[in-house]
């Protein structure tokens, strides 16, 4: 019988593993098997309750703090978690920040810090994961990107512009990896109940709910599981593609 998604043996990288979407994601992972390494930038005690978390599922989990936008954090922290553990066969672009805006209001401050965490935060990561994964001649990376990155959206034109460029990332690195057995894919999630949308005004949640067609926010288990899919062997020929997890708000 086919055992499906068993990732027993496998080290999984989930950037912005602490709270949100990447926590559960760290525990979807940890529950199929994989060693979870969490990585955080400022919340030590939210990595640990996820360190935590996974241990008490019975999981295994390791803690890594590194700013995903800086380039030398990002490659010393790679060689020190393949050091440490062997391997990296997961990688998980979860990390992310807003800093909303109109664009003739936006400072410069503004769209580059969403642009150094979003975008180049994940081209550091796949850069400093790629080595390990072509000398494996295996890999899964999967990017977080967002509908906004699709869609674009009034007041957020820093974060669409990162999202949409991950698109491209993905795509293009999944052509360059492909031979490698290294596939690359995204996971495009509507809007979803973190701290990152509490901050919405209730006024600005009934517009958005009344634009998506089931009439609710997703979970950050819907998410998890789109991207459990994609780094399991069911989805060993799909590269360059993105899930659309927003019920039903953007038919990309
Ligand atoms: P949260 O704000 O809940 O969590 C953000 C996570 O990113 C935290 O773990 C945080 O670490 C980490 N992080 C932020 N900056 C850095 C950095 N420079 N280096 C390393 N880690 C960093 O966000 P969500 O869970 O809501 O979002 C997760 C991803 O999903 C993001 O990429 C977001 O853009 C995307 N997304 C979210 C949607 C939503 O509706 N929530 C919709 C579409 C996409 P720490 O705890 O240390 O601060």
């Amino acid at each position: 019988m086919v055992k499906c998604m068993d990732l027993t043996g496998k080290v999984a990288v989930v950037t912005g593993g602490s709270r949100g979407i990447g926590r559960s994601i760290c525990l979807r992972l940890a529950a199929a098997g994989a060693l979870v390494v969490i990585n955080y930038v400022s919340r030590s005690d939210a990595a640990d309750e996820t360190a935590a978390l996974v241990t008490e599922a019975g999981g295994t989990a390791a803690v890594y703090k590194f700013d995903v936008a800086d380039t030398a954090e990002v490659q010393s922290a790679f060689k020190q978690i393949v050091a440490d553990h062997g391997r990296v066969d997961i990688l998980v672009n979860n990390a992310g920040i807003t800093r909303d805006g109109l664009l003739v209001m936006m400072k410069e401050a503004a769209w580059d810090a969403v642009l150094d965490t979003n975008l180049k935060g994940s081209f550091n990561c796949i850069k400093a994961a790629s080595r390990p994964m072509m000398k494996q001649r295996f890999g899964r990376i999967v990017s977080i990107t967002s509908v906004i990155g699709f869609a674009g959206n009034a007041g957020q034109v820093n974060y669409s512009a990162a999202k949409a460029g991950l698109v491209g990332l993905t795509r293009s690195t999944a052509k360059e990896l492909a031979s490698r057995g290294i596939t690359v894919n995204g996971v495009a999630p509507g809007y979803i109940d973190t701290d990152m949308t509490k901050e919405l005004s209730d006024d600005v949640k009934d517009i958005i709910l009344s634009e998506i067609p089931m009439k609710a926010m997703g979970n950050v288990d819907d998410i998890a599981a789109a991207v459990a899919f994609l780094v399991s062997d069911d989805a060993s020929y799909i590269t360059g593609q993105f899930i659309h997890v927003n019920g039903g708000m953007y038919m990309g």
